[in-house]
């Protein structure tokens, strides 16, 4: 067979559409959103080239519409678990040898699908599923997606080209290998993208895997499974399967060929899944690689001389877009007393103007309805104890209902208390806590968001003076895997900004990266010695 270096297709971003009215995407989605609502699909899992129905079946419904079923989806049992676990294993040695371009191009092949003739798919399958108001799916479902397959192909090459250097009469080669064993692949509800990259990720760079999606995300999940099918992606290489995550993780972390674990959800699932695998240690053929990325109390601080419209935006856009359920949401902020009334009294009026919560169907609300009646209830609840607190007011919003969809309206707490209960616990809602410094305490005011959370996952400082800029650069240096200036604390795009947190917010492995490809491969340094030496005895010998 011919051989090349190949030079793969530089990445760029998958530019957002606008989905105005009038535009084409809008009639699109909104057409596919029609059909997906009215329909009813029934979703196999998929283990190797079988598409399996238990008939142990779940319905799904849209959060902002939850008595109104979408679709079923058929949940596992054990056996189920250990036909992916021997599906991967039998698919192992063709998909780890074959050619790394022949991999590359299906990966691309999906990201164009994605551009074009599934973009409608996959955007109206996670306003359903997720209740993602259009330009969210877009920025997730399509954009971000494309990104992370596009550039990691491109990541995935630089590997492969990262070579050592050899000393005369000697060749050093390093090869890439995949893991040995298979990558586990658990997926939060909240990214399509994540959803898709988890998995593909570790495929990408020749590993056989088993998919568990959230059950809230399934809905979404199937349209990436027919995307990577329609793409070429071989029978067994990403084994899919839904139900009892804790029956299916045993499952799996007792398997000997257990390699990797690709996590992203809540931080106390992830302690869990770590200590899981170091209890089954001594089980495992090799070390696995543990890579998680999990929860955030993300900040926003703003300076005194910062300009407060932008503090305003910042806050309303961090903390509010969809509904806040974002790891890097902001839900922390710390303004300064002499212009805190003048932003929050923005913040006000952009959550006024917002539509009451809403379909995303109806392309003129901003606001839609959060995941599940889990997160409904707690949301209600902390929301609840803050008008009874005395340290805490409901400054803005504070009400909801579950009657027709989970909608919570964005509410903002001000507390005097800078250790407030939802200043430091994550809540992933359309909830954000303000704590007022006096502008005298700026200093004692960094040390406070250092010391506050567990977490370090986002954090944002907008002010215009440089040498706050600077202070706050370092003595925040820990406490934020993503750190920004003069911007909110969200929107990280692939390419150009890694994403990922410290402390107990992750493994900090940076999705979109190629520290994050590094994961999944295994490296084996070949050195070759063109003339071999025929004599122990060194000159020093004499
Ligand atoms: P979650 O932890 O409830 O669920 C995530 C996944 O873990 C799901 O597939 C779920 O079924 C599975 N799971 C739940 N219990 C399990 C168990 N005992 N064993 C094995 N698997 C189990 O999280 P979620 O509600 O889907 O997502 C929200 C969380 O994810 C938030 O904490 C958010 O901050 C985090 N998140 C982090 C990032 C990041 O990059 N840091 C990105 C997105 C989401």
């Amino acid at each position: 067979m011919g051989k090349g270096f190949f030079q793969v297709p530089t990445a760029i971003n998958e530019p957002i559409k606008s989905y105005a009215p009038g535009s084409s995407e809008r009639e699109a989605v909104l057409e596919q959103y029609k059909t997906y609502f009215n329909g009813n699909v029934d979703v196999p899992m998929y283990i190797g080239s079988k598409e399996v129905r238990t008939g142990n079946t779940k319905p799904m419904s849209p959060p902002h519409d939850h008595k109104h079923i979408v679709g079923t989806y058929h949940t596992a049992d054990q056996k189920n678990v250990q036909a992916a676990i021997n599906n991967c294993l039998e698919s192992r040695n063709a998909w780890a040898n074959l050619a790394w371009e022949q991999r590359a191009a299906i990966f691309l092949k999906a990201a164009e699908l994605i551009a074009g003739p599934y973009r409608a798919k996959i955007n109206a399958s996670t306003m359903i599923a997720q209740s993602k108001n259009i330009h969210q799916a877009e920025i997730d479902a399509a954009c971000e997606l494309i990104d992370f397959l596009r550039f990691n192909v491109e990541y995935m090459s630089q590997i492969y080209a990262e070579q050592p250097d050899s000393a005369e009469g000697i060749w050093n080669r390093v090869e890439y290998r995949p893991l040995e064993g298979f990558v586990y692949a658990i997926t939060p509800f909240n990214f399509t993208a994540i959803a898709g990259n988890l998995p593909a990720s570790a495929a990408m760079m020749g590993n056989v895997v088993i998919w568990k999606p959230s059950d809230s995300q399934i809905f979404s999940a199937k349209v990436i499974v027919d995307i990577f099918k329609e793409a070429g992606l071989p029978d067994g290489v990403i084994n899919v399967v839904y139900g009892d995550p804790v029956m299916i993780t045993n499952t799996i972390l007792a398997s000997s060929d257990f390699a990797g674990l690709h996590f992203t959800g809540s931080t106390h699932v992830f302690k869990e899944l770590w200590k899981q695998i170091g209890n089954n240690i001594h089980t495992y053929k090799t070390y696995p690689k543990i890579v998680g990325e999990t929860g955030g109390k993300d900040f926003i601080l703003a300076h005194p001389t910062a300009n407060t419209k932008q503090v305003a935006t910042a806050i309303s856009r961090g903390a509010f877009e969809f509904q806040g359920q974002k790891c890097s949401a902001a839900s922390r902020v710390y303004l300064p007393k002499s212009t805190s009334k003048e932003i929050l009294e923005f913040v006000k009026a952009d959550i006024e103007s917002f539509n009451k919560p809403g379909s995303p169907e109806d392309m003129s609300n901003f606001i839609t309805a959060v995941i599940h009646e889990g997160s409904f209830d707690k949301l209600a609840k902390y929301i609840n104890q803050a008008k009874e607190d005395k340290n805490a007011d409901i400054y803005a919003g504070g009400s909801f209902d579950k009657s027709k969809g989970y909608f919570i309206e964005p509410t903002v707490i001000v507390t005097t208390d800078p250790k407030y209960t939802t200043m430091e616990t994550e809540l992933f809602g359309p909830v954000v806590t303000i704590y007022v410094y006096d502008d005298k305490n700026w200093s004692e005011t960094l040390q406070l968001i250092d010391g506050t959370s567990e977490y370090a996952l986002t954090g944002a400082v907008l002010s215009n003076d440089r040498y706050a800029i600077e202070e706050a650069t370092k003595a925040l240096q820990n406490c934020a895997g993503n750190f920004y200036i003069n911007d909110k604390p969200t929107g990280a795009v692939v390419g150009q900004q890694p994403f990922g947190g410290a402390r107990a917010s992750g493994t900090n492995d940076k999705a979109g990266s190629a520290q994050n490809l590094l994961r999944w491969v295994s490296p084996r340094l070949i050195k070759e010695t063109f003339v071999t030496p025929v004599d122990y005895r060194y000159p020093f010998l004499g």
